[in-house]
Parts: C-alpha cells; sequence; structure tokens
C-alpha cells in the first residue's frame, strides 16, 4: 500500500539541501588545507617586500581559523548524514565565510601596495581561483558566497584602481569582470538550484496524479522513494538512507571498543487506529510517534523508519542494558500521553519494542533478526513492553 507524500515540495527542497551541505562537509579537507596553503605561498611570495612578521602573523591567522574547521569534520565522519539543515549552522557558514573573507581582503589591503607587478599578479590570480572555488563551494548558499568572496575582491579592486590606475588600467578592469561574473554566476546557480527543485516537485507532482488516474507506476515510485534518504511522512531517515548510515557509526563504536544496540519499535495494534479514526489520523499519529522518538532518544542514537508503523534505532557505544532504559523511555513517552491528531481527536497508542546487541563481525541483518525475535516476545506477552534478546534465549539454551 502507498501513502501519499505530504508536502513534497518542502521534503525534496530539504533533502537537496540536506545533500548539498554534506557535499560541503566532505570537501572541507580540501578546503581546509588550500587556505592556509595559499596563504603561505602568498608569504613567499612577499618575503622580500613586507614586514615578515607581518607575513608569518597572517599564515598563523589563518591555520588558526581553519583548524576548527578540520577537527568539526573529523567529528562530522562518524556521524551519519543529518535530515536537516538548521537555520544556527546556515548562520555559522555565512560567519565563518565573512571571517575567513576578511582576512584574505585585509592581506589584500596590506600586500597590494607592498609589492612589484610579479607579486601583484600573482595575488590577483590566487585571490580569483579562491573566488572561483567559492563560488562553487556555496553553490547552494548565495550569501555564504557572497560572504567569502566579496570582501577580498572588492578590497583587490579598490587597492588596483588606487595603484595601478590610469597606467595599467587593464588589472582593475580584470577583477571587476571577474568579480562581475561571479556575482552574477553566483545567482544564477541558486536560480538553478531553486528550479531543480521546482523541476522535482513537479515530477513528483505528475507521477502522483498518474498514478491516481490508475497508471501503474507502483514500482517506479517505490524506486524514486529508495533513492530518497528522507521518509516524506515522519522526516525520519528511510529504510535505505539508515542502513547506509549505520555502517560508519558501527565501524566508529568497533574502533574504539564499545558495545551497539539496535532496537526494533512496532506500533500495538495500529490497524484499529486506522480502522477507528481512518488513514490521515493515522499518518499524524505517526507523525507524532516518530518526532517522540527523536525527542527521546540522544542524538547520536540513529532513528529510521522501516515500515509502516515500525522503527528501527541503532545506539552506539550502549549496552544492551543501557539500550533497555534507553528504549523504555521511548515506549513511556510514546504510551504514557495520548496523541492528540488533526481534528483534536485524542488516540492512545502503544509500543512494543526488540532489543539485540550487534557483537562484533555480527552482520546488522542477524541484529536485526533477533531484534525482531524479542519484538515478538513483547508482543506475545502482552505488547507495551521491550524485550531483550538473549536473557530467554540464554537460559532456554542452559538448560
Ligand atoms: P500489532 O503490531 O500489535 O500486532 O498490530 P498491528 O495492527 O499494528 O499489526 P500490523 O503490522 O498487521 O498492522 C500494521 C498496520 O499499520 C497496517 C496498516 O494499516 C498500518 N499502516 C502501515 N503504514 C501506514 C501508514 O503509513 N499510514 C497509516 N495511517 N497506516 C499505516
Ligand atoms: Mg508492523
Ligand atoms: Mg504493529
Amino acid at each position: 500500500m502507498r501513502f501519499t507524500v505530504q508536502n513534497p515540495s518542502e521534503a525534496l527542497l530539504r533533502e537537496i539541501r540536506v545533500s548539498q551541505a554534506v557535499a560541503r562537509v566532505q570537501q572541507l579537507p580540501t578546503v581546509f588545507v588550500a587556505n592556509p596553503l595559499l596563504a603561505a605561498f602568498i608569504a613567499v611570495v612577499y618575503w622580500d617586500h613586507v614586514f615578515r612578521t607581518l607575513l608569518v602573523i597572517f599564515v598563523a591567522a589563518m591555520i588558526v581559523i581553519w583548524t576548527p574547521a578540520a577537527l568539526s569534520w573529523r567529528r562530522l565522519r562518524d556521524r551519519p548524514r543529518p535530515t536537516k539543515v538548521s537555520a544556527i549552522n546556515e548562520r555559522r557558514a555565512v560567519l565563518f565565510s565573512f571571517v575567513v573573507g576578511l582576512l584574505w581582503a585585509v592581506a589584500a589591503f596590506v600586500l597590494f601596495p607592498a609589492g612589484g607587478p610579479e607579486e601583484r599578479a600573482a595575488l590577483v590570480i590566487l585571490l580569483a581561483g579562491l573566488c572561483a572555488g567559492a563560488v562553487s563551494f556555496f553553490s547552494s548558499s548565495p550569501k555564504a558566497s557572497m560572504a567569502f568572496y566579496l570582501p577580498f575582491m572588492l578590497t583587490l579592486l579598490g587597492q588596483a584602481i588606487t595603484f595601478m590606475a590610469p597606467r595599467a588600467p587593464v588589472l582593475p578592469a580584470a577583477i571587476a569582470v571577474f568579480t562581475a561574473s561571479a556575482v552574477l554566476f553566483t545567482q544564477t546557480s541558486w536560480g538553478q538550484f531553486v528550479e531543480n527543485v521546482r523541476v522535482l516537485v513537479d515530477r513528483d507532482r505528475l507521477l502522483q496524479e498518474a498514478q491516481r488516474s490508475g497508471v501503474q507506476l507502483e514500482l517506479m515510485l517505490s524506486r524514486m522513494s529508495d533513492l530518497a534518504m528522507v521518509d516524506e511522512l515522519t522526516g525520519l531517515k528511510n529504510r535505505r538512507s539508515f542502513f547506509d548510515d549505520i555502517e560508519s557509526v558501527i565501524a566508529g563504536s568497533r574502533r574504539r571498543g564499545k558495545p551497539i544496540a539496535i532496537a526494533l519499535l512496532d506500533l500495538d495494534h495500529f490497524k484499529d487506529v486506522n480502522d477507528t479514526h481512518g488513514h490521515a489520523i493515522g499518518d499524524d499519529v505517526l507523525r507524532e510517534v516518530a518526532r517522540r522518538i527523536e525527542e527521546t532518544l540522544r542524538q547520536e542514537q540513529i532513528v529510521g523508519r522501516i515500515g509502516g508503523e515500525e522503527f528501527v534505532v541503532l545506539l552506539p557505544d550502549t549496552s544492551p542494558q543501557q539500550a533497555l532504559i534507553a528504549v523504555e523511555r521511548v515506549r513511556k513517552a510514546i504510551g504514557d500521553t495520548p496523541i492528540t491528531a488533526g481534528s483534536g481527536v485524542q488516540v492512545a497508542v502503544t509500543v512494543s519494542g526488540g532489543i539485540a546487541s550487534l557483537g562484533d563481525g555480527m552482520t546488522v541483518a542477524l541484529a536485526m533478526q533477533q531484534a525482531d525475535k524479542a519484538m515478538y516476545r513483547a508482543k506475545a506477552l502482552g505488547r507495551n513492553r521491550v524485550e531483550v534478546f538473549g536473557a530467554v534465549e540464554d537460559a532456554i539454551a542452559s538448560r
């Protein structure tokens, strides 16, 4: 059975922005190395023309600014892919790129007059290259892009006009043309980004219409939603992205020699909720359940929606006993307070959970099977409870 996509434009926009932000994080090492290296190169070029202390301070400042970026990249490497880009992170990106842009601007302001034609040409070429890099690096965030390159390109332009015109108008003209093209390109690429989203939204809508009119697109649609990483109904990770993302987190936990737990959660008698209140209310309940699960768990615990009313959680650095405490909290968060759905109707739902530990060398598939067995035991023992795989099985085996 398929359920309609709630708000396709929002879901897609979010997804594209997230995947671009993820791509940016993956490129960070290159950017991190590039900036201090280019600063060092500039220092070498200007070595005989400027106070050397100043040049050393400049390179040191670059290293200081970029070190947190490198550290955050090391931290982010082991993290699962995010499903949202928060406004605060977006602001941080703009602020960070502005600070770095400003540092380059100061360098352009101080160094440009000191050098001869060769040094000036080297500075212009290098900053033009940085500017072009920034345009492509921040293509989904025009503000960050401009915050980075406008300060130093405008400073460079001002310096070129002051020190070279009217004897050599070529350099200022070249800088002006290049900067204008960069601004234009940033806006165009942003326009293209918005256009791409629109095309995807249209495609989504057309496919849904076609499906409603009876055309057999079931397979195609399910492949497409497989390609997406966010579950449209709840905003959680979908099956595919959950299993993709846990790999690196599992590897991280194993590297540190820590235990890992996996938990399955299945709503109790959910068919009855649909039968009593209808599908739309059922969907509201699923969204609220997803929200409560996410809210109750810690950030490094990864949640996915892997079936209609089935959720899965990976708990890194967690023993089965600790996992039981965490999942019990989730069970209570869902079962203790009825959910107020769309029209104000109160729906009480409970959830059953199964936990298995993902031992060394054990496959995720095997741990999922064991968690499933534990969950069915929870169902059989009366539902609204959480069971851990192993305890009972060990007891049976030792008899
Ligand atoms: P139990 O798990 O406690 O044994 O009972 P159940 O009624 O939850 O069991 P079952 O897995 O058979 O039923 C799941 C139901 O969930 C079937 C389907 O109507 C409903 N469902 C699955 N996906 C969705 C969805 O996306 N939206 C809504 N509204 N309902 C869904
Ligand atoms: Mg089920
Ligand atoms: Mg169920």
